[in-house]
């Protein structure tokens, strides 16, 4: 399982499929990416491998950002319905996690008694609640905050918002996830192996920290929205 995220002013399908590749080391039922332009936004699953995620993606679809998954199931069959990303109700929140989600059943009993659900994953719940609370909070930093705050488990996520197609918000709880630097764009990765090709500048970051990324730069917060400063790393892997 891995996830790959991109923000910056080149089409973003070659970056997300090539670091899906270079993750499907870490489990490839299924796989997906999501990418978000002007038009709107676009999604793309399938059950099996990212040779087949590539034939499936619209060459004609461009978009300079996006999140891709790499799947390794552990709710619900491999299957298209099943695969990341994941989206909201309405459709305008879209999200792909790795890792397991421990209180699944009672953020879905607290939080979703009215929304019906697509998949059988325990990812959908993370999608769905914060499309919950921005509906209270009016706020999408704000709901996403208080989702990481409400779940228990491990997680590496990254959220797009349809409306905002300037940010991708980041947060880790006991699995893999970096932040990639570069000159007017940045990455997102399980593994900087999956991003080595476009910049070897990265960010550790750390269980329960807020990233929002933008092109032009990252911020990382505590839970509480206290701003973390942070140096770069920078990662020396043979590509
Ligand atoms: N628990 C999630 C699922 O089954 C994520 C699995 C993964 O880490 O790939 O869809």
């Amino acid at each position: 399982c891995g996830i790959v995220g991109y923000i910056g002013s080149n089409d973003t399908k070659e970056v997300l499929l090539n670091g899906l590749e270079k993750l499907e080391y870490r489990g490839y039922d299924s796989a997906g990416i999501a990418t978000l332009n002007d038009d709107g936004l676009n999604l793309f699953k399938v059950k099996g491998r990212i040779a087949s995620l590539r034939e499936k993606v619209d060459n004609n679809v461009h978009a300079t950002m996006g999140i891709g998954h790499t799947r390794w199931a552990t709710h619900g069959e491999p299957s298209e319905e099943n695969a990341h990303p994941h989206q909201s109700a309405s459709g305008r929140f879209t999200l792909v996690h790795n890792g397991v989600i421990e209180n699944y059943y009672e953020v879905r009993d607290e939080y979703l008694a009215g929304v019906s659900l697509a998949s059988e994953t325990d990812t959908e719940i993370i999608v769905q609640l914060i499309e919950v609370l921005n509906k209270e909070y009016n706020d999408v930093l704000q709901a996403f905050r208080k989702a990481i705050a409400l779940l228990k488990g491990s997680y590496a996520i990254a959220l797009i918002d349809a409306e905002d197609p300037d940010t991708i918000y980041v947060a880790k709880n006991k699995s893999p996830l970096l932040v990639g630097l570069g000159d007017n764009f940045n990455v997102v990765a399980s593994d900087a192996m999956a991003t080595l090709k476009v910049t070897d500048r990265y960010l550790e970051l750390h269980d329960k920290e807020i990233v929002i990324v933008k092109r032009e730069n990252v911020e990382i917060q505590q839970l509480d929205g206290k701003a973390i400063e942070r140096e770069p790393f920078t990662a020396e892997i043979d590509a």
